[in-house]
């Protein structure tokens, strides 16, 4: 298998997953066997503090097919994500959770659309219902809002599990940005994409790495990544008020020259300055996440740092008790 590319990559990044990596292995094992196809399942540690490498690694030893990836430290999973796809070398590439909540069965729907000549499936979470109220709520807020404003949509309750093909690999290696929010890059490149639906199920062991702040962030990547009508939308607030504070102004001048001069009130004086320095406060916190972003990707920072691979480096994988004793 090693010598030959294989037609199927799996891409699995893993973070903490030590509980339920052996059962998604077996499950997905089952699945890619029945396919006619050959295959490999890349398994990329993303610096996981429990024992996901070491039993990763022992997998390995029993199964060529496998490829442990482990990176040098924590970079989030769409880092885990970019690594596994540029290591990958089959003909699709299927992007998959550990935690078994993406059903390895839907890979025989995936390879029908892309024998029926799709580039991209994706699968289409037809059932959020073991998702958590909060979880649905803000998902849906957050296509929403993405949508409204970037240029690209991307599909409601649609993750990175998916096929691609080749092609649509070689479109996602163009993007040279460092920070890489994988579904907006996804829809991004395009293509002829079918979509299969199926119901979400629960993790099956371990716990969910996204959480209230983190979602917040991610959402946030996602929209400063995309779009930039919220700098944009700048300019019509402030047209806005300076038309307001114009006619007031205007009305002002009129009723001073017919009424003359009377005490103007304290109350609005200090509503009105404080409302103008929140809402310039905003605008400027808005250009500054735009301007962090900048910041961030001028450095030309790699995505990700590999620091063992199975394949490049079989030695460290195979452990010393085989090489021969000094
Ligand atoms: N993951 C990762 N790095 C991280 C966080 C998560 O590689 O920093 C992996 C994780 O092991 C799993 C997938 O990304 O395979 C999805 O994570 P999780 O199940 O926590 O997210 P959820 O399904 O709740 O959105
Ligand atoms: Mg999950």
């Amino acid at each position: 298998m090693t010598t030959n590319s294989p037609t199927i990559s799996i891409i699995c990044p893993c973070y903490n997953e030590e509980q339920v990596v052996s059962l998604f292995m077996e499950r997905i094992t089952t699945v890619l066997q029945q396919t006619e196809y050959d295959y490999e399942v890349i398994l990329i540690n993303d610096g996981s503090k429990d024992n996901t490498l070491s039993v990763i690694k022992q997998l390995q030893q029993q199964d060529a097919h496998i490829r442990v990836v482990n990176l040098s430290r924590n970079f989030g999973k769409e880092a885990a994500l970019t690594a596994g796809i540029d290591l990958a070398r089959g003909e699709v590439l299927i992007p998959i959770d550990a935690d078994l909540q993406d059903p390895p069965e839907l890979i025989h729907d995936f390879l029908e659309k892309w024998r029926e000549g799709y580039d991209v499936v994706v699968a289409k979470r037809a059932d959020r219902s073991t998702d958590s109220w909060a979880k649905k709520f803000s998902a849906e807020m957050f296509y929403k809002f993405h949508n409204a404003v970037a240029q690209v949509d991307i599909p409601e309750n649609v993750g990175d599990f998916r096929l691609i093909n080749r092609r649509v690999v070689n479109a996602i290696q163009l993007l040279p940005e460092n920070q890489r929010f994988m579904k907006g890059i996804f829809s991004w490149v395009g293509f002829k994409t079918a979509v299969v639906e199926y119901k979400r199920e629960a993790r099956e062991a371990g716990e969910t790495s996204f959480n209230g702040w983190k979602l917040w962030n991610f959402a946030l990547d996602g929209i400063t990544s995309f779009s930039t009508a919220p700098l944009r939308i700048w300019l019509y607030i402030g047209s806005f008020i300076s038309a307001l504070a114009f006619i007031y102004g205007s009305f002002t001048v009129v009723k001073t020259l017919i009424y003359g001069i009377d005490a103007p009130g304290y109350a609005s004086t200090i509503t009105i300055m404080l409302f103008l320095g929140g809402v310039q406060l905003i605008g400027i916190g808005v250009m500054g996440e735009y301007i962090g972003r900048l910041y961030m990707e001028s450095k030309r920072r790699p995505t990700y740092i590999i620091e063992e691979d199975s394949i490049s480096s079989p030695s460290i994988v195979k452990s010393q008790d085989d090489s021969p004793s000094q």
